[in-house]
Formats: C-alpha cells, sequence, structure tokens
C-alpha cells in the first residue's frame, strides 16, 4: 500500500479493524496523561498488557508501574469487567464487543526508555506509553494528539503522517511501538539526502532546548556533515520507511541522557546543553543515525520480531552496539569534527578498556552481549561484581571493530569494514519492502558473511574463534602502526596503585567504589565500603589527598596501609607498580618519522567518504 493510502485508509472513520488510541493532558504538571485506546471486537476475552521491555533498550521496564484508574466500556459506555491475573496486563471481558480500555499515566523521565508529561513537552516512549492488545497485533494503527491549548505544541516522529497535524498512523503495533513522540514548541530543521536511482531522503531535526538557533545551526551542520560520512560507508541512506528520517533532540535540564535507535528515527536526550556538550551530543547524533543500518535494518535474529513482554536478549550485541560505537566516532573524525589527536584518545580509552579488562577473565563478547538485561539501564538494588566481571559489549565491539577493520586494511587488497559493512548491508539489511527486515542475522551468518567479503574462510573462523567467542584481543600497537599511530604506556614512570574511589569527610575517608582485581589496591585487600584510616602513618583526607600522594612516589615503593573493614582493623602493604595505561599519539606528534605508507593508510582510513 502506498503511504499515502495507508494514511487515509487507517485515518478515516471507515476501518472497523484499526486500533484508535487518544491523548490528552489534563494534568502535565503533575505529569499525567490520559489515555484511551479504542480496540475493535476481536475475542471473548481481550488482554490488554503494558509492554515490559522497549526495542533497543535490554533490561525489563515494567512500564504498567505508571499505570492507573483503568476502565473498560463497550461502545454505549457501559462499564466492562476486568480480571487482573499479574501486574502486567489486564483481561477484559469483551465478550466479542469492541472494548474502550482508558487510563491514567504517570511520566517524568525524558529519554530513550520511558515517558515525561510536563508544562514544557510530551516526550513519549510508546512502549512506556501505550497499552496493546494480545492478537491484534498486525491490526493498524491510528492516533489523535491532543496537546494543551496555548502551549504551540507540534507533533514530531516517524509515525505516518496524514493531512490532519494531530492524527498519525502506523501499519502494525510493531511499528507503532517504534515510534516514538515529542509533543512540545521544538525547533526545527530540515534537508535532503541524494542518493542512487534518483532517491531522495528528507533529514529532519526537531530539537526541544533552551539554547540558540545560532547553536541549533551549528549543530544541524554537523550532523548533515556526519550523516553525509555514514551514507559514503553504505552508498545510500537506510531506505527510510517514508523517505524521512527525524532526529528527535531533548536537550534540557530536566531531561536524562540518552540515545534510542528506531527505524526512521532517534531519540537524544541530554540534561546537557549545546552550549556546554556539543561534541558529546554531537557523537550521540552520529552513533544512533548509524543503527538506521545496524540494528535496525541490518538487525539480530534475536531481536526480530520484538517480544515486549520480556527481555530480548542477543549474543551479538559486540556487533549491533560495538561496530556501531566504533564508526559514531569515525563518522565524525572523516567528517573533519575532530582531530587526529583527539580519534587517537578515543582509540586509546577503547584500547585500555579492551586490554586491562578483568571481565575477560570470565566471559567473551558473545557472553557479554547477553548480559545486557543486567547492565543496560537495570535496575536492582543488591551489588554486582560487574567492575571486575563485565566489559561493555560497546567498548569491547568497538575494540573488535578496530582490530578488523585495520587487520582487513593491511591485508592491501582493498578490504576494509566499510565493504564488509556494505556487504551486510546488501545481504541482510536493504529492506525489499516497507516496514520490514530483508533478512535477521545470527552470529553465523556475520562469520560467513566474513570469510565471503575476504574470501577466506579460514582467516573468519580465526578471527571469530579468538576475538569474539574467545577473549582474545587483537595486537593493537601494530595495527595501529599502520596508520601512523604510537601505542606506547602513557606514563611509565608514574606509580600505580589502580583504581580507588574514596569521599572523605568529617568522619574520615571511606572506598565507594568496587577495587579492580589485579591491581595493587584490590591485592593490599580494599574493598569498597572500607574506612581508609591511614597511609604511611598520616591520614588520608580524600580521592586528592590520595592522588597526592603517589604523585610522590615511584614504581616499586610500598605504603603501609591501616583501614577498617566490616568493623576490624587491617594492616596491608600496598605495592606500588609501574602506570599500565596506553597512550596513543599520532607519530608527527610524537617527534618520530612518519611515513609516506602511514600518512597513505591514514588518509585511506580516517578521510571523508562523503560524496561531494
Ligand atoms: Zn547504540
Amino acid at each position: 500500500m502506498s503511504l499515502l493510502l495507508l494514511a487515509l485508509a487507517i485515518t478515516t472513520p471507515a476501518p472497523h479493524d484499526t486500533v484508535r488510541y487518544a491523548v490528552t493532558f489534563p494534568n502535565p504538571a503533575h505529569h499525567e496523561a490520559h489515555i484511551t485506546v479504542d480496540f475493535p471486537a476481536a475475542g471473548d476475552t481481550l488482554e490488554v498488557w503494558m509492554s515490559r521491555s522497549s526495542p533497543g533498550r535490554y533490561a525489563l521496564h515494567e512500564f504498567a508501574k505508571n499505570v492507573y484508574d483503568v476502565h473498560a466500556t463497550d461502545r454505549a459506555g457501559r462499564s466492562i469487567p476486568i480480571v487482573r491475573r499479574d501486574p502486567y496486563h489486564w483481561l477484559v471481558v469483551a465478550e466479542r464487543r469492541p472494548v474502550r480500555f482508558t487510563y491514567t499515566l504517570y511520566g517524568d523521565r525524558a529519554d530513550g526508555t520511558y515517558a515525561q508529561i510536563d508544562p514544557t513537552h510530551a516526550h513519549l516512549n510508546m512502549p512506556a506509553t501505550f497499552a496493546w492488545a494480545r492478537g491484534l497485533e498486525t491490526r493498524a494503527v491510528a492516533i489523535r494528539f491532543a496537546p494543551p491549548t496555548g502551549g504551540g505544541w507540534r507533533v514530531a516522529t516517524q509515525l505516518v503522517p496524514s493531512p490532519d497535524p494531530l492524527l498519525w498512523a502506523a501499519p502494525d503495533l510493531a511499528y507503532f511501538m517504534d515510534s516514538p513522540t515529542e509533543l512540545s514548541a521544538f525547533s526545527f530543521r530540515t534537508w535532503t539526502v541524494s542518493g542512487p536511482g534518483g532517491r531522495t531522503d528528507t533529514v529532519r531535526l526537531a530539537l526541544h532546548h533552551e539554547g540558540t538557533d545560532a547553536e541549533l545551526d551549528r549543530y544541524a551542520e554537523g550532523v548533515r556533515k556526519i550523516v553525509a560520512e555514514q551514507v559514503g560507508v553504505f552508498g545510500e541512506t537506510a531506505r527510510f520507511d517514508h523517505g524521512t528520517y527525524t532526529f528527535l533532540a531533548d536537550y534540557l535540564p530536566w531531561a536524562s541522557g540518552d540515545g534510542m535507535e528506531h527505524r526512521n528515527s532517534t531519540v537524544l536526550s541530554s540534561s546537557a546543553s549545546l552550549a556546554t556538550a556539543f561534541d558529546r551530543l554531537l557523537l550521540t547524533a552520529s552513533h544512533e543515525f548509524f543503527h538506521s543500518w545496524n540494528m535496525e535494518r541490518i538487525r539480530a535474529a534475536e531481536l526480530e520480531p520484538f517480544d515486549f513482554t520480556r527481555a530480548n536478549p542477543s549474543p551479538t550485541l559486540w556487533f549491533g552496539e560495538g561496530f556501531t560505537n566504533y564508526y559514531d566516532r569515525l563518522a565524525v573524525r572523516r567528517a573533519g569534527l575532530m582531530s587526529d589527536s583527539a580519534f587517537a584518545e578515543t582509540v586509546a580509552e577503547a584500547v585500555n578498556a579492551v586490554v586491562a579488562a578483568p571481565g575477560r577473565r570470565f566471559n567473551s563478547p558473545v557472553d557479554m552481549s547477553l548480559l545486557a538485561p543486567f547492565v543496560d539501564a537495570a535496575a536492582a538494588i543488591d551489588p554486582v561484581n560487574f567492575p571486575n566481571t563485565f566489559l561493555s559489549y560497546y567498548t569491547w565491539g568497538a575494540g573488535i571493530g578496530l582490530g578488523l577493520d585495520l587487520t582487513l586494511r593491511g591485508r592491501l587488497d582493498g578490504r576494509t569494514l566499510d565493504g564488509f559493512m556494505r556487504l551486510m548491508w546488501e545481504r541482510f539489511g536493504r529492506p525489499v519492502k516497507p516496514y520490514t527486515v530483508r533478512r535477521p542475522y545470527t552470529i553465523a551468518d556475520l562469520e560467513r558473511t566474513l570469510g565471503e567479503y575476504v574470501g577466506d574462510a579460514a582467516f573468519a573462523r580465526a578471527f571469530f574463534a579468538r576475538y569474539v567467542r574467545g577473549r582474545d584481543v587483537p595486537d593493537y600497537a601494530s595495527l595501529l602502526t599502520q596508520a601512523g599511530f604510537l601505542v606506547r604506556p602513557a606514563a611509565p614512570r608514574a606509580a600505580w596503585a589502580g583504581p580507588l574511589s574514596l569521599a572523605g569527610d568529617s568522619t574520615g575517608t571511606t572506598v565507594t567504589g568496587a577495587t579492580i582485581a589485579g591491581t595493587p589496591v584490590y591485592e593490599a585487600g580494599l574493598d569498597r565500603g572500607d574506612r581508609l584510616v591511614s597511609a604511611d602513618g598520616r591520614p588520608v583526607a580524600g580521592q586528592e589527598d590520595w592522588t597526592g600522594l603517589l604523585a610522590a612516589r615511584a614504581p616499586g615503593d610500598s605504603i603501609q596501609l591501616v583501614f577498617r573493614q566490616r568493623g576490624r582493623e587491617v594492616r596491608a602493604v600496598l605495592r606500588l607498580r609501574a602506570d599500565p595505561r596506553l597512550g596513543v599519539r599520532p607519530a608527527e606528534r610524537a617527534g618520530v618519522g612518519f611515513t609516506e605508507a602511514q600518512r597513505a593508510f591514514r588518509t585511506a582510513w580516517l578521510g571523508s567518504r562523503a560524496r561531494p
């Protein structure tokens, strides 16, 4: 169906099989919205759910907790009984009648997962906001927004528009749930991206902020350049379903930092502003846009279709998130919005995190991906040992992406990670029809496609065995040398005790975070909650005092520690080592030779891919 026909079919009154939502905001100061859902006639019992999870977020979020004042009526307004057997869903005794289901929603968190309703906006992540009925998932959806009068609110969303600016549509529940919506007096910028075969896509940026138009224009220009670089990798946009992609940005003191990918849009949120956090906010925009290919359309089999009633774990987040993490900064660098030195710093961060991670003793990138439901905005109140057992699939995956890209480029046969990503796009991502994924991939598909791309199945098998299913790390020093980046200990003469977070107050100094296995402070026995009494007989006033103490020492020195642990006094010897952390520096800034071959390698890697 054409999009216009779809919109007309859904938004005209005729079809009785559409699920119709209406949202009003009677109490924005207290963060309430009122929601009405008209479900068409279905079975004897209608099973109405609030989602427990939201696509792109991996923990359970139990959205039913913020729903109350729930009622069901028939078309004549007569009350229909509701039975509840668990906290997640309502059984409506429908007896084959259409059902009107109404409730109040409380929401006060603006990010990629939740909803926030207040006098400035309604920021709605759909699974956090809208109830749905089992068995009606394939029905078309129509939704009417009724903003408070006088606020100047407009609607920004990837939903299908209609001639009425407050009436929107979706072909089915999955697309509806994937379509976060911002209602506010946002600022708006738009531009087009032309692609092969005369295709043109429109990119829109709806920004709700307290900054200036000049800041918005500078930001939009940065995003435009990044979009062009990423299109350069794949040769085309991700073929947006209505030829339109929308950045929904909320940079407000009352928003929470996040970025969340969707098929034709993203939610970008932060309590910071463009004036204070421009580069970081741009990096998140880069990350989420790359997801329009890698995650939304090049999509893991475990995520498609998404099940809103449970966590949806996938063993390939090192690829979906990690490779996206690798490309977000690469695109910013290629767009000329980051220097080689700044890029080298991001590389150093990733390399240090991967090389030093104690979590690699136990878990591979595949294992780490499967831990996502416990770490991705998960909420439980008992302490976890993740500092010693977990390494983020973002970080490790970016490290794998870096290692694979530089390994492929080092083979000097023209193969690159860009080429591999483009092949993944062609085989698995590029949609055959709107709203669909061409072919969700498995981890075996990734390995096989890499082998076919390189023309060397054994290479792919070995790479996956060592670095994806295994726990090895590539030799970053030699790989980066190819591009004229030097990997050296950053501060080899500095004394190092390992990370130790301390908080001092009038009662003394407390260790506030976990200590890391294999570091001197861990080996000395210090752990979270311990009270640091003295170091070499002198009290330690807090973090700064501790840092100062170490600065005056050398690797090999010892410090006599006294601390209280669970009510008893412990005396231990802390043996300082040389700081093991690595630095990555461009050769031309390190005062060593930068060869023509290295320069050419770096230009091919970090140079612009955007079509002029
Ligand atoms: Zn991501």
